[in-house]
């Protein structure tokens, strides 16, 4: 089984992860985008977390520019030297919600063959009506078709043309070959791994919004916590080989990866979120019931909103 692990991804029995993980630049690269912007800028004085910084919404005031050479000695109202923020209005504010792979590039296989896209878009759609029913009318769901790869470039894609204010993709997590255990379900010979379980957050270095994503990273892994679910310790473990990550907030959840396309491709702030294991099958049980469903649905709502609404109720519209 080690010796599938040295296989490209794309050709591993189970696809797990196989079209958000790697990919070159060269394939992921947005036709309208010459130079990729990869770095954290110092553009960000505002706030770390600046829910809206893309938004082209009717809420967003225009910028004035202030000639400060010209008005000489005079001291100037605090106000003159306020930073802009751009407001979050919930009516206005686009989040889409990535469906993690496609009916024809499953994803991972749960342990009773059960395919990860199936469950990403259930949960998917539940966080849809939720966030919908919070005021976030503008909450995208984006299902996306074809192959793996393909798909990546066409995800990106579509949030960046929208544009999105924030980009959060949906998935269900599974093991490296290495860890499955076969076992009999309903008379079929199927894959299962009990070692792992729970949720887990990422982020990517090379997001352009990177503050702004790890912002909203961890207010999502707060909320899972709050909410009493506990997260994957295995990725910062070298048993994890290439799916080694670092931890970045050890508390909650969130790790680096910094080469998944959708999340440094996108051209606002972007997080992965892999709701729990579907290849633990104590686990699997828990994932497919309308009440995990309604409690992580609720964790990344109020994670939203905690984003959004302190702004948006503290300035109000300009
Ligand atoms: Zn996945």
């Amino acid at each position: 089984m080690a010796a599938m692990m040295l296989l490209p991804i794309e050709v591993s029995d189970a696809g797990w992860l196989s079209d958000v993980f790697k990919g070159s630049s060269k394939q992921a690269k947005s036709p309208r985008q010459g130079k990729p912007s990869t770095h954290v800028t110092s553009r960000k004085h505002v706030a770390s977390r600046k829910p809206a910084t893309s938004a082209r919404s009717a809420a967003s005031p225009k910028r004035r520019t202030v000639k400060l050479a010209a008005l000489g000695p005079v001291a100037l109202p605090s106000a003159a030297f306020k930073p802009v923020v751009p407001l979050c209005d919930p009516s206005k504010f686009r989040i889409v919600l990535d469906v993690g792979h496609t009916a024809e590039s499953e994803g991972a296989i749960s342990a009773r063959n059960v395919s990860e896209f199936v469950f990403n878009l259930r949960l998917a759609k539940r966080i849809e009506e939720k966030l919908k029913a919070e005021g976030f009318t503008e909450t995208r769901l984006l299902v996306t078709e074809g192959k793996a790869r393909h798909s990546l470039v066409k995800r990106v894609a579509a949030a960046n043309n929208l544009p999105a204010d924030l980009f959060l993709s949906i998935h269900h997590d599974s093991v490296p070959n290495k860890f499955l255990e076969d076992w009999e379900f309903e008379g079929k010979k199927s894959h299962f791994s009990d070692r792992f379980s729970g949720y887990s957050v990422f982020v990517s270095r090379s997001n352009p919004d990177f503050k702004t994503s790890f912002a909203f990273a961890e207010l999502i892994a707060k909320e899972m916590k709050a909410q009493g679910l506990d997260y994957a310790r295995q990725y910062s473990q070298p048993i994890m080989g290439r799916y080694q990550r670092e931890l970045l907030n050890k508390e909650t959840g969130v790790y680096r990866y910094d080469e998944l396309i959708v999340l440094r491709k996108t051209r606002m702030a972007a997080v992965l979120l892999e709701a729990g294991s579907i290849i633990n099958r104590d686990e699997e049980l828990k994932m497919s019931s309308p009440e995990r469903r309604d409690i992580i649905s609720s964790g990344v709502t109020a994670a939203v909103k905690a984003f959004c609404e302190p702004r948006w109720a503290v300035l109000g519209p300009l």
